[in-house]
């Protein structure tokens, strides 16, 4: 039987000849892989959908527990992540953050959502690069039930400056006196909240950026245990 799903590729694998697998991800289907057929011959009229970054929508044939594509309608190729290495990798760890929290055959919208708006924030707008990954990542861990707490000291809910700490096993942020996990700095608790769409303080942001994604992936990275390297160059890559 045939079914029509939006997705995205995280991932395309030479497969035979002239074929490709496809690592899909689908907003109600969570994680699959697809075969497409012919797509390495020149000229190929499907060769756009079987490109990492490919947001369309595809129309699956499955059989016996198999899925091959036999369309596919365009939604977005993100192009441009193409002409820019920074975003690019970026934009690849976005994909790479989906393929870890991602289950197969689970549904997925509002990280899938999240995905396809952190793309086309990374493609199509001048916004900053680190922010939008740093936004990606906090709703990302949200829905995949790691959620950071963003909300004051996550021990005694008192205001978080000065010392200030980050609880790993938690995902929290501590104050002086409460003390929990390892030191972090009030510029990466307050970037955070900027990212995350939170009320924060632009004077105390100063020089949090690249600890917030230096935070984040090592959050991650100890939540899934997955290593993130696209993640990693980007964090090397980002001025
Ligand atoms: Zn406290």
């Amino acid at each position: 039987m045939e079914f029509k799903t939006d997705a995205l590729v995280i991932k395309a694998t030479d497969y035979k000849e002239n074929d490709k697998l496809l690592n899909l991800f689908t907003p109600s289907r969570g994680k699959l892989t697809a075969g497409i057929r012919g797509v390495r011959k020149p000229k190929a009229k499907l060769a756009f959908a079987a490109q990492p970054f490919c947001f369309a929508e595809y129309v699956l044939a499955e059989k016996g527990g198999r899925y091959t594509v036999t369309a596919a309608y365009l939604y977005d190729g993100f192009f441009a992540l193409r002409t820019d290495i920074v975003r690019y990798y970026a934009a690849c760890a976005v994909l790479e953050i989906c393929d870890a929290l991602l289950v197969e055959e689970g549904e997925s919208r509002a990280l899938f959502i999240a995905a396809a708006e952190a793309l086309k924030g990374l493609s199509l707008t001048d916004g900053d690069a680190a922010e939008l990954l740093v936004g990606f990542c906090v709703a990302a861990l949200h829905e995949a039930g790691y959620m950071l707490d963003l909300d004051g000291c996550g021990v005694c809910g008192g205001e978080v400056k000065g010392n200030v700490y980050f609880d790993f096993d938690a995902g929290y942020f501590t104050c002086t006196a409460c003390a929990s996990g390892v030191r972090a700095s009030g510029a990466t608790y307050e970037t955070l909240r900027k990212c995350a769409g939170l009320a924060y303080d632009e004077e105390k942001t100063a020089g949090g950026l690249k600890r917030a994604l230096r935070l984040i992936r090592t959050y991650l990275a100890e939540k899934t245990e997955e290593e993130y390297p696209c993640f990693g160059e980007f964090i090397r890559l980002y001025e």
